[in-house]
């Protein structure tokens, strides 16, 4: 193979972050020279014989890179994703998983036994706050709740018992911008772990690593993936730290089928060129929106008014992404007239997608969230001008 170009993936880590999303991970077949990365549809891998099985498994208990005997534990297709996460979050190594839930779960179980305690932000992604307060509560993990970006308040709440401290770096739905290089520098102050579920803003936007966290969750079913065809969730950190989630997945049973992973390898080239793209339209149509009187308040990290603005423009070099969360005037009618307005954004749970998308939250005070996708930001802004111009007249 040394005429080949392709190289091992560590090779490639000297190169810049959108290079790396191409071609990091990846590398020419070894057999067939395929230049994609194929799909190794598979739940199992022969042996050539009982020693070599013998080795293999042991090894494979360990996580040793690119041994394989059955995909629950490890795949190729998958290996290749897991790769290009460690590269593009600048982690030692990353997991895929089949969900951001099973990411979630596995990073905080990891950590987390009976009789621990762990400090969550009090604005979490609804299913998390469901694993955290009830599920873990109910398998006596204590998780308390508060606003994370109050820094006293945190250290306030710390027992002997803590174990680690879980925030969202944007949150959902109340886009809280969290203060990673403060929040580590408590957690390792005190011994406890911090782990930052990364999804809304990806590794270009912000890489949590970098500012002290210990490990990264993903919903790669988002942005990672960003078409909206593939769920999968990813967690990264140290070696150390990962093997331990490694050894949780294997156990509950959550692995990725190589078909996603294999989306989402693909969807992933992209991410630099789709988080640009969304950075752009989401800053137009946020500054569009704080600009008319049908709007109580725009929630948008590239926003002055936002209360975070100063920790987000400090962590976030590359743009400020395409969440954005806002308030009409005119209740839940005027919410509801606002969605069915648009043309463009679709009526849909789920975000990241290059296809724009709206949710209503009645049960959140009327909070609209938006996941601003990667259209013509003209076509975008005409959209939400005719469907704010509708309810007020
Ligand atoms: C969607 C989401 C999750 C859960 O991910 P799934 O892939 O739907 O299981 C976790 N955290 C955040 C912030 C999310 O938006």
């Amino acid at each position: 193979m040394a005429n080949v170009k392709g190289g091992t993936s560590m090779q490639k880590e000297k190169w810049a972050f959108s290079t790396r999303a191409i071609q990091s991970g990846e590398s020419v077949d070894s057999v067939t020279r395929a230049l994609n990365t194929p799909i190794y549809q598979t739940s199992t891998f022969a042996f050539e014989s009982a020693r070599d099985k013998e080795a293999a498994v042991d090894e494979g208990m360990s996580w040793t890179p690119d041994t394989y005997f059955y995909s629950r534990t490890g795949n190729p297709t998958t290996a290749a994703l897991e790769k290009k996460m460690a590269s593009l979050e600048g982690a030692e190594d990353a997991v895929v998983t089949a969900s951001g839930m099973s990411a979630c779960a596995t990073a905080l179980l990891s950590i987390l036994n009976a009789g621990d305690h762990c400090i969550a932000s009090s604005d979490l992604f609804t299913i998390t706050q469901s694993l955290l307060d009830d599920v873990f509560d109910a398998k006596g993990i204590k998780v308390t709740r508060i606003d994370t970006n109050d820094i006293a308040d945190v250290t306030e709440h710390i027992r002997s018992n803590t174990k680690a401290i879980f925030v969202e770096s944007l949150s959902n739905p109340h886009m809280n911008v969290a203060d990673i290089p403060n929040l580590s520098k408590i957690a390792h102050e005190n011994g406890l772990y911090l782990i930052v579920d990364n999804t809304f803003l990806s590794p270009y936007l912000l890489r949590p690593l970098e500012f002290g966290a210990d490990l990264v969750v993903h919903s790669a079913t988002k942005y990672i993936a960003g078409h909206g065809d593939a769920l999968a969730g990813a967690v990264a950190g140290d070696k150390s730290l990962v093997d331990r989630v490694r050894y949780y997945l294997d156990n509950l049973g959550a692995p990725v089928s190589p078909f996603n992973s294999w989306l989402i390898l693909r969807g992933l080239r992209t991410l630099p060129l789709r988080m640009r793209a969304h950075s752009l339209n989401g800053q137009a149509v946020a500054e569009l929106l704080e600009s008319r009187p049908e709007v109580e308040f725009v929630l948008y990290p590239g926003l002055k008014s936002h209360p975070h603005y100063d920790v987000a423009q400090k962590l976030l070099r590359d743009g400020n992404g395409g969440m954005i969360a806002l308030r009409l005037h005119g209740g839940a009618e005027a919410m509801e007239a606002f969605a069915a307005n648009l043309e463009l954004s679709a009526i849909a749970v789920s975000l990241g997608d290059v296809r724009s998308l709206v949710y209503p939250m009645p049960k959140r005070q009327n909070l609209i969230r938006l996941s601003i996708g990667c259209e013509d930001a003209g076509d975008l802004c005409s959209d939400f001008i005719q469907a704010l111009n509708k309810i007020s007249s």
